[in-house]
């Protein structure tokens, strides 16, 4: 349950000094918050909608502060919206001879349809959507580490997140980490890797769906073009590491895949048999990949397995 707060309406201030109650007075009102809405202590009223949300979703204090319970930030917000409307419709309609309320049965029929039916659609949507979102966010901010950590150079390398069953979001190919804002993030169907919007998805976009395909446990794939992995690359040599630190954050890294021109069906193929069930892979004359079951987990293994590369160069 997520509550949202009004506590600067001079509507909501005015209505509570003179009224301990505000019946449900339209449709929207009910269905968002109940048959009432009551005037009360904040610690009363906070403890009664975490009691029964679903009776009366919001109160206000007698110092005019409204509160409104949702299930997501968005109907938190809109059922704050909407008694401040009806708060104001209340008093403007005492001037027309008064606000009729509804039948309080409706009221109450139109709340548990509400809960049940109508907002069903929205909720679900709300919740893929703050999804997305926030794994948007998180590709742009990976993908500023991933350059600010020297693990690439330019717009080189690329990442995804596995948003659902069917799609993946991806880096746009060729753009500058430091200038990708959410929007610039593409959403490619992983089984036909078409795209939507403007923005042309990563030249890798097939590898990184190969990867989600085969392995179900990914839920972020990171491909760099990091400096000591480049050395294992360019010699096509495995990287092993018996470090335990490091090995308890990369787990097993693979064999070093086969050679494949960048964005080729032959590199796809190479580094999804390279990379097998293990945490990443070296990729011939290319980089390297890692994946994780998320974004932080893909980026610690990148890092380390970078590190892994330096020691191991180091000590030979
Ligand atoms: P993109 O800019 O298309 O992601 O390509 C970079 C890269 O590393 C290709 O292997
Ligand atoms: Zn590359």
């Amino acid at each position: 349950m997520i509550i949202n707060k009004i506590s600067d309406s001079d509507t909501v201030r005015k209505y509570a000094e003179t009224h301990d109650i505000l019946p449900a007075v339209t449709g929207d009102m009910a269905q968002l918050v109940g048959a009432e809405v009551c005037r009360t202590d904040e610690a009363g009223g906070l403890s009664q909608l975490e009691r029964n949300m679903t009776k009366s979703a919001a109160f206000f204090t007698p110092d005019g502060v409204l509160f409104a319970a949702g299930r997501s930030e968005y109907e938190a917000g809109i059922a704050a919206a909407v008694v401040e409307k009806c708060m104001r419709a209340a008093v403007e309609a005492e001037a027309l001879g008064g606000a009729v309320p509804l039948n309080r049965a409706d009221a109450e029929k139109l709340r548990a349809d509400y809960i049940v039916n109508y907002s069903a659609a929205e909720n679900s949507f709300r919740q893929e959507s703050e999804r997305e979102l926030r794994l948007r966010d998180e590709l742009v901010e990976y993908g500023r580490k991933v350059l600010e950590a020297g693990l690439v150079r330019g717009t080189w390398g690329n990442l995804s997140a596995r948003l659902d069953e069917r799609y993946m979001l991806a880096t746009p190919s060729g753009m500058d980490y430091m200038r990708i804002t959410p929007e610039h993030i593409v959403k490619v169907e992983i089984e036909t890797l078409k795209y939507e919007g403007p923005f042309k998805p990563t030249s890798e976009s097939p590898l990184h769906a190969a990867i989600y395909m085969g392995r179900p446990d990914a839920g972020a794939v990171i491909h760099t073009h990091s400096d000591y992995c480049t050395a294992f690359a360019v010699a096509r040599k495995p990287l092993k590491t018996e470090d335990p630190e490091l090995k308890a954050i990369i787990g097993a890294i693979a064999e070093a895949g086969g050679p494949g021109l960048p964005g080729s069906k032959e590199l796809t193929e190479n580094t999804v048999r390279a990379l097998g069930n293990n945490a990443g892979c070296i990729m011939a004359n290319h980089g390297m990949l890692a994946c994780g079951k998320d974004m932080e987990q893909a980026f610690r293994r990148c890092v380390a397995m970078e590190e892994a590369a330096k020691r191991e160069i180091e000590r030979i």
